[in-house]
């Protein structure tokens, strides 16, 4: 068997097999060797009925009979019950709101169940359980159990992410098929011996036999290990290879009068905060470079990277080009949206009025010009065309310009591109950066800013290309958000307080976990407030005196721009939205925000919500309502008066609850796996100095065949693509 083989040239494979393996995009031999398991099941969980006790999370293997249906008594939720019977005695089974298992299993089939152990009027009983079906676990575990040659030796078995047709058992017995073919000979290590060493890594052969077969927990751990770490490793191969061939750049020599830079920051209506001086200080130390900057600014809404980005600004527009002494550097600004294009435009005309500098504006309804000769107090700056505008910045007369996406486009051309500032655009990698350098191959220092709280581990990783500089310090004065994490029974409470504030003109968002009612046949929770039922809810009983708008994902983006118009307007009062108005949302007069089912978002999603209602001189509100009533969830949810930034919160997300609260590696283009190194400052750090110094040693990675072979192959060049 080779590795490169189809798997349905191996296989003989029934419909349903190829269509499953189709779907978990498994091809060839390989793929399966590298489609790990999720987690290992231990027989030595497997409990009997008769040593269930009420209250405790146990895993029964036995039969389903008395399968049925019916509604709640009273609340006519849709329910499922069975019979569950092992050798020990029978217990009750009941799925509220899952219906639809009674049809999925049939009279007598074997399962394993894991669920707690309720007390009910009659007697103990099993709610809710997950079910598998012995078909899909990898093992006869009624053997393992009950039967006469006990197989001991098999105590761990794999459990893979499954699919209709590719159940664990499948996988299971493919991978033995695989490794007893003696396929892992042909499998080369890729990373240097060296490294392994040093890390006490399993080689590659070793750790595929473990991540599978693992014969305790500490394969299985090793194994894990090995693999996230190689996942981070190649990231940052990737992203050191990108900053090198980046570097290889020329770049404009941006030095100034740090006098003259002093002045123009005293302007400021605000001192800076240290924070803000020392990112400033590192921007300018990087663009005296010859070599482009990349650099990240990391920084909590309100934290002030606008002023960095403005002053940065200045610094590069006072230098001539290369040796001239005419001319001058230009500025590309971009932003998410046109509303934030617009406010950085406005912005900037402040800071820079008493300059005499030009600065533009383009997005997709058009362009503007500061200064003008026909300026108002209203409007001191004119509408152009876009054809004037551009020619303009091809001709240099517009240092500075401003914009969304637009400003990216090929028809923009710089005739001094020295500056670009991305402000929150994950999007914005690699290869529109490249498409940035000249043809006389000058690349534009770059500064990208963001408000994403993520883990200093994390960014490490996904921003591998660029060096950090985090603002941790809220400029002085500012009024923090009054955050209250409100029991079920203070609701009224807060609603008369939250009245208070409507009435005095100020207005609300109410953020939902869903959109809306949920399906009862799926979901376990009907407690989950959703933003439709919610919405009409407020309006009946709580507010009804005030116009009530709803926002999520699943409206077209001219009904979402439409409604946050008529918020930003107040005419529309309370907001009720799921967490959308993350991204790009900005009404100073909104000052308090409810965030329902708060248990079930990560403190640092909570903290970017929060962050809505921080944009006014009003004092503004945060409720946290949580349904969970367990003194776990009250204190985390607590983080969120005591934490002084978002990344620190951030980070408690992935100490206290893992990495899958930072809502998945998935959108930073990182495997489940890898996210377990994210975990791990060490590891991240280790892979992170062993990629850049085989990259520094080794640049066209002419005696690293193998790894240069797996990087072209681009599998990872993620995230910025
Ligand atoms: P960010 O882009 O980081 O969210 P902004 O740059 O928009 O933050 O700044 C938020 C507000 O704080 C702006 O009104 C800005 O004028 C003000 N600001 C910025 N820096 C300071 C400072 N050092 N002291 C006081 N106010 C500041
Ligand atoms: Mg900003």
């Amino acid at each position: 068997m080779l590795l490169t083989d189809l798997i349905s040239k191996q296989f003989r494979l029934t419909e349903l097999e190829k269509k499953g393996l189709e779907r978990l995009k498994l091809v060839t031999i390989r793929d399966i060797l590298y489609y790990f398991p999720t987690r290992y099941s231990d027989i030595r969980e497997v409990r009997l009925v008769r040593d269930a006790v009420v209250g405790e999370d146990v895993t029964l293997f036995g039969k389903l009979t008395n399968l049925k249906t019916r509604k709640g008594f009273k609340t006519k939720i849709p329910m499922a019950e069975a019979t569950f019977t092992d050798p020990s005695g029978t217990m009750p089974i009941i799925w509220f709101n899952q219906a639809y298992l009674a049809k999925m299993f049939h009279e007598g089939s074997t399962v394993k169940l894991t669920g707690k152990v309720s007390e009910g009027k009659r007697g103990a009983y099993l709610s809710n359980p997950e079910v598998e079906n012995e078909k899909s676990l990898p093992i006869d575990l009624h053997d393992s159990l009950f039967g006469e040659g006990r197989d001991a030796a098999l105590i761990q078995y794999p459990v893979y992410p499954e699919t209709r047709g590719v159940t664990s058992r499948w996988l299971y017995h493919a991978v033995s098929k695989i490794f007893k073919s003696g396929a892992l000979v042909t499998l080369d290590e890729y990373i240097p011996e060296e490294i392994l060493t040093r890390y006490k890594l399993p080689s590659l052969r070793t750790a595929l036999i473990f991540i599978h077969t693992p014969k305790n927990k500490n394969d299985a751990d090793a194994a894990r290990k090995r693999f996230a770490f190689e996942e981070v490793f190649f990231i940052q191969l990737a992203r050191a290879e990108e900053r090198r061939n980046y570097e290889q750049n020329r770049s404009y020599v941006v030095k100034n009068d740090m006098k003259d830079i002093a002045n123009f920051v005293d302007r400021f209506p605000f001192k800076h905060t240290a924070a803000q001086t020392a990112a400033i200080t590192s921007i300018l130390s990087d663009m005296a470079g010859e070599h482009p900057m990349a650099r990240l600014l990391e920084g909590d809404v309100g934290s002030g990277k606008t002023a960095v980005a403005a002053t940065a600004s200045y610094a590069v527009i006072m230098n001539r080009p290369d040796g001239k002494s005419y001319g001058n550097l230009q500025v590309a600004y971009m932003a998410p949206t046109e509303i934030l294009a617009t406010q950085h435009f406005e912005n900037f005309i402040q800071y820079f009025k008493h300059t005499g500098i030009s600065v533009g504006l383009i997005t997709g309804s058009g362009c503007r010009k500061f200064p003008t000769k026909v300026a108002s107090a209203q409007e001191p700056w004119t509408t152009i065309s876009r054809a004037q505008l551009l020619k303009w910045v091809a001709n240099g007369e517009i240092p500075i310009l401003i914009g969304t996406h637009a400003l990216i486009q090929k028809s923009v051309k710089f005739k001094h591109l020295a500056l670009v500032i991305i402000d929150e655009q994950h999007r914005f990698g690699t290869n529109q950066r490249k498409k940035l350098v000249t043809k006389e191959g000058f690349a534009p220092h770059l500064l990208s800013m963001t408000a994403t709280p993520i883990p200093r581990t994390l960014a490490l990783t996904i921003y591998g290309d660029l060096d950090l500089t985090l603002l941790d310090e809220m400029p002085a004065g500012r009024k923090s958000i009054i955050t209250e994490v409100t029991p079920p029974n203070a609701r009224k409470d807060v609603y008369e307080k939250i009245s208070a504030e409507l009435k005095a003109g100020r207005q609300l968002y109410v953020i939902c976990p869903r959109i809306d009612e949920p399906d009862p046949d799926k979901e376990l929770s009907l407690e989950m407030k959703n933003v439709t039922t919610e919405a009409k809810r407020l309006k009946k009983e709580v507010f009804p005196e005030y116009e009530i708008g709803i926002l999520h994902s699943k409206m077209s983006k001219q009904k979402k721009e439409e409604v946050m118009e008529d918020f930003s307007n107040n005419a529309i009062q309370i907001l009720c939205a799921t967490s959308v108005v993350e991204v790009g949302v900005n009404v100073p007069n909104a000052t308090i925000i409810i965030i329902e089912g708060a248990e079930r978002f990560g403190l640092a999603q909570l903290h970017q919500l929060r962050g809505r209602v921080i944009r006014s001189t009003h004092q503004a509100y945060c409720y946290l309502f949580a349904e969970a009533k367990s003194q776990k969830t009250a204190d985390r949810l607590k983080a969120l008066k005591t934490a002084k930034n978002g990344f620190e919160l951030s980070e408690l997300d992935l100490g206290l609850r893992g990495a899958g609260e930072l809502g998945g590696g998935k959108q930073w283009g990182i495997t489940d796996l890898g996210m377990e190194a994210i975990k791990n400052i060490k590891m991240v750090e280790a892979a992170r100095a062993e990629a850049q110094s085989l990259i520094a040693h080794d640049p066209e990675l002419a005696s690293h065949q193998k790894i240069k072979t797996i990087l072209e192959n681009k599998k990872y060049k993620i995230h910025f693509e």
